[in-house]
């Protein structure tokens, strides 16, 4: 769409989803890695000395060779920023390049519950870009913030939505089974993980809860809207590498047979404003039939790793019905939705001309 791609920079460029944004972007259509940044401790030193590699496939040669800046708009010139910062250290460095004018896209926590601030899935909520408008205006930025969701959240959120649109959620119970490369790297020492299940992860569970309550609510004037429903969130660190798996019962507002919700789900194809971008999937969701699926193993490069997996809806003594979703963390569930994210608003005019 651009005639040219624009310049990006990652900021947290050396960690899990940092690399996540490298690896995700070496060969897009409309954006180019121009810059990276990340904390002092990496700042100056080549992206490849800095950075302790763990994808499985080669660092990109064209980010090899860049030096890592600081986070701060005074060294880091572009105007697109992805942001996978420590939460530690997004507070304050992403308004600092709002206030400069740049558009970050962040996937930390900091930010993600200001009502002026848009949590974007693009396939489901693209319309919460609306509040942009207000949030310059009221904050005095020239630039803005949109944010991704928790990794768990997201991989909720994608069934969740045809389901909400089509009978109304009014009850949700969710337990998540998260995988270690949501922690970050190094992440969790592997004695604690190794042949575990750890039952906390800290603040996950509120996350969850209040973030798929915003993305299936609306935009209303100069804020967002929060959906109204009750949620209850466990959260599970598991000793899975990538993949989170998302058990859901759901107590719906109008009655829906098994078949009727499996239909919504199967034919829920997401709102037409993401569709056809260069990292949006096919099919958002994809349903399984089979009685032991998804599995996060078998299950979370569906699409890229931009498709959420869902299967076993059945019936829920307790609520209507329940369900299970497994979605790829570092891609679906940050890097490559804040990606998708930035071509839904290159393609809406968000981010000027091309
Ligand atoms: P990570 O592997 O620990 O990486 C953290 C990054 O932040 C590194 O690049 C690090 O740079 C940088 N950093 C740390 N302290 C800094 C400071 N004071 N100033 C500047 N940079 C600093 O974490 P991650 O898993 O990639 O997560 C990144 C963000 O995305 C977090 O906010 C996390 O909550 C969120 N998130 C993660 C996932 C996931 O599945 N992993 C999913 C959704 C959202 P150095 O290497 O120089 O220390």
């Amino acid at each position: 769409m651009p005639r040219a791609r624009r310049r990006v920079a990652v900021l947290g460029a050396t960690g899990a989803v940092g690399q996540t944004f490298v690896r995700l972007l070496a060969d897009h259509p409309w954006f180019e890695v121009a810059e990276v940044a990340a904390s002092e401790r990496s700042a100056g030193k080549p992206y490849a000395e800095a950075t302790r590699w763990i994808g499985a496939t080669q660092m990109p040669d064209a980010v090899a060779g860049l030096t890592v800046l600081p986070c701060d708009p005074k060294h880091v010139t572009s105007d697109i920023v992805f942001s996978a910062l420590d939460s530690s250290a997004a507070g304050d460095a992403e308004p600092a390049f709002a206030r400069a004018g740049r558009t970050v896209l962040t996937n930390a926590k900091n930010h993600r519950m200001a009502p002026d601030v848009p949590l974007v899935i693009a396939e489901v909520n693209p319309n919460h870009l609306d509040v942009l408008e207000a949030q310059k205006r009221k904050r005095k930025w020239r630039g803005a913030i949109v944010a991704n969701g928790n990794c768990a959240s997201i991989v909720a959120a994608l069934p969740l939505a045809p389901i909400h649109q089509r009978f109304g959620i009014q009850q949700l119970v969710i337990a998540t089974m998260q995988a270690v490369s949501g922690a970050g790297y190094p992440g969790v020492p592997s004695l604690d993980i190794l042949g575990n299940v750890i039952p906390y992860i800290a603040d996950e569970e509120s996350k969850i809860e209040s973030e798929v309550q915003k993305f299936l609510g609306a935009p209303n004037g100069d804020t967002i809207a929060s959906a109204e429903f009750t949620v209850s969130a466990h959260a599970n660190r598991v000793p899975v590498e990538h993949g989170h798996t998302v058990c859901m019962s759901v107590g719906l507002r109008s009655r829906a047979s098994v078949d009727a919700v499996q239909s919504a789900l199967a034919e829920w194809r997401g709102a037409d404003a993401a569709r056809g971008l260069p990292t949006a999937p096919h099919c958002p969701l994809v349903l399984t039939h089979e009685p032991d699926r998804p599995q996060p193993r078998r299950d979370v490069d569906t699409g890229r790793g931009m498709s959420v997996v869902v299967g076993r809806v059945r019936p829920d003594s307790v609520f209507d019905v329940k369900l299970v979703a497994v979605g790829h963390n570092v891609v679906r569930g940050a890097a490559g939705a804040s990606v998708l994210n930035a071509e839904l608003m290159l393609r809406g005019g968000f981010l000027g001309g091309s």
